[in-house]
């Protein structure tokens, strides 16, 4: 994992959007790895569920958003039940994918999604915001 030093104010910047997106508290995180233990993705990803949370709360956006993880997430919630501080990663992924996307405002629900737009986002995005409202 190359890691590459932001001035602290972009770090928090990048800290406070995904917290703002996703409405969790990355700093609750302590690595115990019992998101990446269980996740069934893990085995395809180059970063691990709790890597990603850790470089969140390093501010490193770049390591973060570079990471073709994002996209293997398939928002299963198996992290959620495992993690003991109760971190729900698929949100924290999909706050990360939101930033990703450069039209990309504030989270929405699927009666917010035009025909057109549903032609162009990522599947994994739909799939993402169809399980938050099924969990
Ligand atoms: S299970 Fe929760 S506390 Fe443990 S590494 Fe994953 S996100 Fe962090
Ligand atoms: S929600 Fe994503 S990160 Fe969490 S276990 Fe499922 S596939 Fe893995």
């Amino acid at each position: 994992m190359r890691v590459k030093l932001k001035s602290g104010r972009d770090q928090r910047k990048f800290i406070a959007r995904i917290e703002e997106l996703s409405g969790e508290n990355v700093f609750a995180c302590y690595q115990c790895g019992r998101c990446s233990a269980g996740c069934p993705m893990a085995s395809e990803m180059d970063l691990l569920p709790n890597q990603i949370i850790r470089l969140v709360q390093m501010g490193l956006d770049e390591d973060v958003l570079r990471s073709k993880t994002l996209f293997l997430c398939a928002s299963c919630f198996t992290c959620e039940s495992r993690c003991p501080k109760g971190i729900d990663m698929a949100r924290v992924m999909e706050a990360v994918r939101h930033i990703l996307d450069p039209k990309g405002k504030d989270a929405f629900g699927p009666g917010e999604i035009s025909p057109e737009l549903a032609q162009e986002l990522p599947q994994q995005v739909l799939v993402s915001i169809f399980r938050k409202f099924s969990k």
